[in-house]
């Protein structure tokens, strides 16, 4: 209950999920009479979220899914009474492979498929089977995923299996991102056990998951595609929402923070949650503290783009099964890997057609993005009738571009996020929330707009007698 003066207000900036679920959760935990408002800049919401359903393909924008592992996420559908409408990735879908040498690969996690598949030389599996004997690093320096990867299981697995997966996750450069940053799990699996099979086997006999950094949990969407979560925020929290509203800097008052809009009057509220990307909250916080905007320009992003191809009659493509395949960045390729979202998500194409998502750019390659649609097109498909045999051009096409798509953690990142802390400390009442900080996936951008609202409720409670 709100006890006393003024009612406070509080601002969330920036409607993807990061945002709307900091509004859900604030919703849910402060009484009705506080004035909570999520400003977005654009005319739509959900940011790298959306899902464009044409023809009867259905084509997420940015993400695809979410792993089911995260309680809290699964809460939060069941919150938004999403729960009848998710769609677990088809089971038949699983098997993954890489590009390399010029033919597809499969990947197991089973020791002795491993060891007999070609994937790597038979030193290089060799090498891999030598990790137990590898002693651990014993300083606290951060180190690249590539370099950890290379120590532990030697450089041609690192090439072939973890810059791959490093590209395909982030749109990053294996070399340039932290272990500590992107995998924490397998730094401590390290530090705990001396090396990671040890930490495999521990685990398996405790019955916890035993994978190291793989996609543990399932793939997860709603029908329709992921952007169904958006809109029922949207249906659920309308009033609260405006559209249309760049927020171009906050101010500190003795009142508490003064938001100024592009074009519009300004408004003081009590707190601020900056839901947006790090290097718009950088410009919007330049005028409050220099040094965290400065920090937070530091945040380098990988531009990406998405190609969603729907084939109709390519014997080859409908005989595709699978999750889709990753390649290595020394394969000579420009694609970082496809999904075949129609295997994953049947109902994501027409019955009989086939949908493949290619990823293409990342951190490696800033200038694909730059392409025009038609030379996208014929790259990618180029490049996908290399290495699956495709017959036929697609039939349906979709790109999405991303300029600044995804954040890199990298070398320094929780060094960075350190300081970041600091600064904000001397900032009470301004949260930051948004897949910058602490985690890129979704599971990670609720998990973080959880802790910011917490913290918010706390910081209100503290200061304005909130009961
Ligand atoms: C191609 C791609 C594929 C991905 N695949 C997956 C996946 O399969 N699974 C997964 O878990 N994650 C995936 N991710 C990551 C995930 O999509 C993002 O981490 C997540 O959607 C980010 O949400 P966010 O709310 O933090 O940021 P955003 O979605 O970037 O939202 C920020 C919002 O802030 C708004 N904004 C910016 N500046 C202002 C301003 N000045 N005033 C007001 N509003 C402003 C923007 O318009 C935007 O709506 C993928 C990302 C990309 C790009």
């Amino acid at each position: 209950m709100m006890a006393q003066m003024e009612q406070p207000r509080i601002a969330i900036i920036g409607g993807g999920i990061s945002g709307l679920s900091t509004l859900h959760f604030l919703k849910r935990r402060l009484p009705v009479e506080v004035s909570i408002r999520l400003f977005e800049s654009d005319s739509r919401l959900g940011g790298t979220i959306g899902s464009d359903r044409v023809d009867g393909y259905v084509c997420d924008w940015g993400p695809n899914g979410f792993l089911d592992r995260v309680p809290l996420t699964l809460r939060l559908v069941e919150e938004l009474c999403l729960q009848d409408r998710l769609r677990p990735a088809n089971p038949q879908a699983d098997n993954r492979f890489i590009y390399r040498h010029g033919r597809l690969h499969a990947i197991s996690a089973s020791p002795i498929k491993f060891m007999t598949s070609s994937l790597l030389s038979l030193r290089g599996r060799l090498r891999v089977t030598m990790e137990p004997l590898i002693k651990p690093k014993r300083d606290d320096t951060d180190e690249s995923v590539f370099d950890f990867a290379a120590r532990r299981i030697g450089r041609e697995a690192a090439e072939a299996m973890i810059d791959p997966m490093v590209s395909g996750i982030f749109g990053g450069d294996a070399k340039a991102v932290s272990l500590r940053s992107c995998f924490p799990v397998m730094e401590e699996m390290e530090r705990n056990y001396g090396s990671l099979f040890r930490a495999m086997l521990a685990k398996k006999k405790s019955g916890k998951n035993a994978g190291p950094a793989g996609p543990s949990g399932r793939l997860t969407s709603f029908d329709n595609g992921l952007y169904t979560i958006i809109e029922r925020f949207h249906e659920l929290y309308r009033d609260q929402i405006q559209k249309d509203s760049p927020v171009l800097r906050i101010i500190k008052t003795p009142q508490g923070y003064q938001v100024e809009f592009s074009g519009g009057p300004s408004e003081t509220f009590s707190a601020v949650v900056l839901a947006t990307p790090a290097f718009a909250s950088a410009q919007i916080l330049h005028d409050t503290d220099r040094q965290l905007s400065d920090l937070l320009y530091q945040i380098p992003y990988a531009s990406l783009a998405v190609c969603c191809f729907g084939y109709s009659g390519d014997k080859r493509a409908r005989e595709l099964e699978g999750f889709g395949f990753l390649v290595p960045r020394n394969e000579g390729k420009r694609i970082l890997g496809s999904i075949c979202t129609s295997s994953i998500f049947q109902d994501q194409a027409p019955t009989g057609q086939v949908l493949l998502r290619s990823m293409i750019g990342g951190y490696t390659d800033p200038a694909a993005v730059q392409l025009t649609d038609n030379d996208l097109i014929s790259l990618v498909h180029s490049e996908l009738q290399a290495i699956l045999g495709l017959q036929t051009k697609p039939a349906f096409v979709r790109i999405f571009r991303y300029e600044k798509g995804i954040p890199q953690f990298t070398l320094g990142h929780s060094d960075r996020l350190k300081q970041i802390d600091q600064r904000l400390d001397t900032l009470p009442g301004i949260y930051l929330a948004s897949n910058a900080y602490s985690g890129i996936g979704l599971n990670d951008c609720v998990t973080r707009a959880l802790e910011s609202a917490k913290k918010l409720v706390t910081f209100l409670r503290a200061s304005m007698t909130l009961s």
